[in-house]
């Protein structure tokens, strides 16, 4: 048996590739490792986000080039930096073996046994932009004991924000068929998953056969399935539908991550985001009408080229008026290829102190908000969807409320119940209490042992 060790950078659509990787290498008689000290397979699935996840990849790769020469693992790049520099990466990093884009993971057993076999050095990046792509199929089996599971409903996004570099690495937009959607989470309620993620760039502009909106209610109704969520939606895609399906069905979990980037309209069209502050305000008012006390996050950068100081404070202004349960913000990273990057100069480049001071103080507003909206839960009963033990202390369970809290309580109910806890203490980001009532019971019966809780990603880390 050999072993592999996948490193996984960036977002949620980045997680779930990497189980499908996992899924693969299984196949192929590969048992995972937790170490990549005793890896025979070194995996780097990158993310191409921001200039950081880059120069993270690049110093990760730098220590498992130890691990190859120690004991001849093979080493490989795949997700969003293997789409970007495909066969030049070989060329920078000469130890590769090999790079693969986001649309090749089903071929991963072939390109490996060609290093395996042949010895060459492989290269695997091409798009498959069409409805003849397949989407990897989840194994159900691999998540028995999972409380909470990804479904990929679409992939690539044909928006053309300047800032980003995503529509170049992850091609256009295509939809999976709903049937094959809800199948996955059939077999995924059928071992005992609780909650589904639908994910993708742009689910708002879902189409694989029927609107998103009805794809949510379709989801809600598999047996089993007690909770809904969604990531990442453009607000220009937040039809009335969507809205309307968050007030006729309660299992569409009350969250709604809907980025905004700043609050100057001047901006926003810079950013090609085509909305106005008023018009995502509209959205939302109507967003919150609908469903009244739905947790709102959002997506923010600071330090776009040419964004005065007023500019800025319009952000700060937005951030206190919407009063988001969270932020994502991140300073401006400028991408190759990408609209901004290419005219930063003309606009003016911000100096990387102002952004970091700027998105220091966003960060200080979106604490203090944050801190108040959990203080607020405080002597409240709320339900709790339970994962399992507490990262941070074994005694303790863990779980999240519909809106996306997380809660860690004293309690013995096993991962996917739903039960009630009194919250007794807050802090910015998280809820402490005590289990009061068991609401319901997991729908399968729990693992001897339980498995430990994934480190929940981000909306967008
Ligand atoms: N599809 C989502 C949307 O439309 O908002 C966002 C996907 S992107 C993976 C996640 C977030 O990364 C974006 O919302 C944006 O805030 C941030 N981001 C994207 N490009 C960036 C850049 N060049 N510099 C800084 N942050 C960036
Ligand atoms: Fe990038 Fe999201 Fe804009 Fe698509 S919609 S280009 S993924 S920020």
């Amino acid at each position: 048996m050999k072993r592999y060790f996948i490193h996984t950078f960036g977002c949620q659509m980045n997680v779930n590739d990497s189980l499908r990787m996992s899924e693969a290498l299984s196949k192929m008689s590969y048992v995972p490792t937790p170490e990549a000290d005793n890896a025979d397979l070194i995996i780097l699935n990158t993310c191409s986000i921001r200039e950081k996840a880059e120069d993270k990849m690049l110093s990760a790769l730098g220590r498992y080039r130890a691990v190859k020469a120690s004991r001849g693992a093979i080493l490989g790049v795949g997700g969003c930096v293997a789409q970007q520099e495909k066969d030049k990466l070989l060329k920078k990093v000469p130890y590769l073996d090999f790079v693969f884009g986001p649309d090749n993971i089903a071929k991963l057993p072939e390109v490996i046994a060609r290093v395996q076999d042949a010895r060459e050095r492989v290269v695997e990046t091409a798009f498959v932009d069409s409805e003849e792509y397949v989407f990897p199929r989840a194994d159900a089996e691999t998540s028995r004991g999972k409380v909470s599971e990804f479904v990929t409903v679409m992939k690539g996004c044909d928006n053309v924000c300047s800032f980003c570099i995503v529509p170049h690495t992850r091609g256009r937009e295509v939809s999976r068929n709903f049937p094959e959607v809800l199948n996955e989470v059939a077999d995924l309620a059928g071992v005992g998953v609780r909650e589904v993620t639908l994910i993708g760039q742009n689910v708002n502009s879902y189409q694989g056969g029927i609107s998103f909106a009805q794809l949510l209610l379709r989801t809600a109704e598999v047996p089993g399935i007690e909770r809904v969520r969604f990531t990442t939606s453009h607000p220009h895609d937040l039809s009335d539908e969507l809205i309307e399906a968050f007030r006729v069905q309660p299992k569409i979990a009350p969250h709604f991550h809907l980025p905004v980037q700043c609050g100057s309209d001047r901006i926003l069209k810079m950013m090609r985001r085509d909305y106005t502050v008023e018009q995502y305000m509209e959205r939302l008012e109507k967003l919150r009408a609908a469903r009244p006390g739905i947790a709102i996050t959002t997506d923010i950068i600071v330090g776009f080229p040419g964004e005065t100081e007023e500019e800025f404070e319009m952000t700060l202004q937005l951030t206190e008026r919407v009063k988001y349960d969270n932020q994502f913000s991140f300073v401006y990273s400028p991408r190759p290829k990408t609209g901004a990057a290419l005219r930063e100069k003309d606009w003016g480049p911000i100096p990387h102190e102002v952004k970091v001071a700027r998105l220091e103080r966003l960060q200080k507003v979106q604490r203090r908000i944050s801190g108040e909206y959990t203080q607020s839960q405080v002597g409240l009963d709320v339900e709790v969807l339970v994962e399992g033990p507490s990262r941070y202390d074994a005694t303790k369970r863990f779980g999240r409320t519909p809106e996306n809290r997380t809660v860690n309580f004293e309690g013995d109910a096993p991962a996917g119940s739903v039960v009630t806890v009194h919250v007794e203490r807050a802090t910015p980001n998280q809820l402490a209490g005590k289990q009061v009532a068991v609401l319901k019971a997991p729908t399968v019966a729990p693992l001897p042992v339980e498995l430990p809780v994934p480190l929940h990603v981000p909306a967008e880390a």
